[in-house]
C-alpha cells in the first residue's frame, strides 16, 4: 500500500536506536541510575562555552526574521566562507566558499554526497566495520556498498581496497576517527590510499572519489589525522558539528568539495541538486551562524579521554579484549562468544546496553559508547565484571 522500501526501513529501525529505545523504557522501569546505557553516540560533554555564549548573543542581537528565517539553499554565504577560510588556514588545502554546502549533520552530508555522485549500480568501497547508516544512504542513491576488510587494529588495508576496485567503483568512503572502532588512520595509510586512488583513476573517464566522513575530526587522542584533501585531489569532505561541538540534536554540518576535484563545479551542482531532491535545503539558520563562529572548537576532550582510560583499563583487567581507541568515543570489544547479538542480550541481564557489531558489518564484537558520565561508567564496572564472569 505504501512504498515498501520505506516501510521496511521504518520497521527495521537501526540496532543502535532499538537498544536506545529499550534503554529509555528500562530506565523508566528501574530508574535511570540502574541502567548502563552505552548504546548511542550522544555526546555528554558540554558544548564549548563560546557556543552557548554565541547562541545568547545571536538571539539577543539579531532580529528574529533574519535569525530564524530561510537562508539560501546551500547556506549563509558568510558561514560557507568561514568554513572555506578555516579549511584553507588550518589544513593548507585550497577551498572556496562556492564549494561548501551547509547540511543537517553528517547523515544529510552522506545522503546528499552519495546521491550526487552515484548512478545505478555504482560501487562504493567501505572499510569494515562501518557506521550502519552507510548501507541505507548508498542503497537510496542506487549504489552498491562493497565492504573491505581492515587490519587487526581496524586500520586501512590499502591492498584490500585496491583488490576491491572494479570498473564500477565510484567512491571509497572512509571514516576517521572511526565509529565504531576508534581507529584514527595514520598519515602513511591515508597517503597510500591517495596514491592508490590516483593510480587507479588515471585511465578512467570518471575518477574514483574519496568521500571522507569526518564527524569526529577533532576528537583525537593521537596525532590528528591528515586532511583528506591533502592526500588526493578528488575528495569530498562530509562534516558534522554533532560530535565536536556536542550539537547532535541541532542538525548541522557541511559538504565540502575540493576545488581540485575534476569537474568540481558540476559536482557541486549535483550536491545542490541532491540537497534539493532530499529536502535538505537551508540548514538550521541559527546554528549555521553558531558553528560559523566556532570552527575548530570542541568540547572537553579530556573528559572523553578519562572515560576511555577508565573503561579500557577496567575492562581489559577484567579479561575483555579490545584495542585502545585513538579517537572518537567508542570502545570496540571482542565478544566472549561468537554470537555478539547473544552476548548483547546477555549483557542486558546486567543492565548493560552494548551494541552488537553485526550492525557495523562484522561479527563478534560489541560497541560501547563511552560518551556518558563518569559516574555511569564507575557504577557499571561491577556489572561488566559479573558479565564476563558468567562465561567462566
Ligand atoms: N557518520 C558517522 C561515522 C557517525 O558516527 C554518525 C553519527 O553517529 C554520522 C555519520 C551521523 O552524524 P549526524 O548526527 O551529524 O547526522
Amino acid at each position: 500500500m505504501f512504498n515498501s522500501k520505506m516501510v521496511r526501513l521504518g520497521r527495521e529501525r537501526s540496532a543502535i536506536r532499538e537498544l536506545y529505545e529499550y534503554g529509555s523504557l528500562r530506565k523508566a522501569e528501574i530508574g535511570e541510575e540502574n541502567v548502563f546505557d552505552f548504546s548511542i553516540g550522544n555526546p555528554n560533554v558540554a558544548p564549548p562555552a563560546a557556543v552557548s555564549e554565541e547562541i545568547c548573543r545571536l538571539t539577543r542581537d539579531i532580529p528574529p526574521q533574519a535569525l530564524h528565517g530561510y537562508t539560501s539553499a546551500p547556506g549563509l554565504f558568510e558561514v560557507r566562507r568561514a568554513v572555506a577560510d578555516y579549511i584553507q588556514n588550518k589544513f593548507g588545502a585550497p577551498m572556496s566558499a562556492d564549494l561548501v554546502y551547509m547540511t543537517c549533520g553528517a547523515s544529510a552530508s552522506l545522503a546528499i554526497a552519495l546521491s550526487a555522485i552515484l548512478e545505478a549500480g555504482d560501487e562504493v568501497i567501505v572499510p569494515v566495520p562501518y557506521f550502519p547508516e552507510y548501507s541505507v544512504f548508498v542503497e537510496q542513491a542506487g549504489g552498491v556498498l562493497v565492504p573491505v576488510c581492515t587490519d587487526e587494529k581496524f586500520h586501512l588495508d590499502v591492498g584490500a581496497i585496491g583488490a576491491a576496485i572494479t570498473e564500477k567503483t565510484r567512491a571509497v568512503l572512509v571514516n576517521s576517527p572511526n565509529n565504531p572502532t576508534g581507529a584514527v588512520y595514520a598519515e602513511g595509510e591515508m597517503r597510500a590510499l591517495g596514491a592508490l586512488l590516483k593510480a587507479r583513476s588515471a585511465l578512467r573517464e570518471k575518477p574514483i572519489l574519496l568521500l571522507a566522513d569526518e564527524p569526529y575530526r577533532e576528537l583525537c587522542y593521537v596525532a590528528p589525522p591528515i586532511f583528506p584533501m591533502s592526500v588526493y585531489e578528488n575528495t569530498v569532505v562530509l562534516y558534522s558539528f554533532s560530535k565536536s561541538l556536542s550539537l547532535a540534536g541541532e542538525r548541522v554540518g557541511y559538504v565540502a568539495v575540493s576545488p581540485a576535484c575534476s569537474e568540481a563545479e558540476e559536482l557541486f551542482a549535483a550536491v545542490c541538486g541532491a540537497g534539493r531532491y532530499h529536502g535538505y535545503v537551508c540548514a538550521p539558520s541559527l546554528f549555521q551562524r553558531v558553528v560559523g563562529s566556532a570552527l575548530g572548537l570542541s568540547g572537553d576532550l579530556g573528559e572523553y579521554r578519562r572515560n576511555r582510560d577508565l573503561l579500557y583499563g577496567a575492562l581489559t583487567e577484567a579479561g575483555y579484549e579490545c584495542t585502545v581507541p585513538e579517537g572518537a568515543f567508542y570502545l570496540f570489544v571482542k565478544s566472549p562468544e561468537a554470537d555478539a547479538a547473544a552476548f548483547s542480550e546477555r549483557a542486558k541481564r546486567y543492565e548493560l546496553l552494548l551494541v552488537p557489531s553485526d550492525t557495523f558489518g562484522v561479527s563478534g564484537y560489541v560497541r560501547i559508547s563511552y560518551c556518558v558520565s563518569r559516574a555511569t561508567i564507575e557504577r557499571s564496572l561491577p556489572a561488566f565484571r559479573a558479565l564476563i564472569e558468567s562465561y567462566r
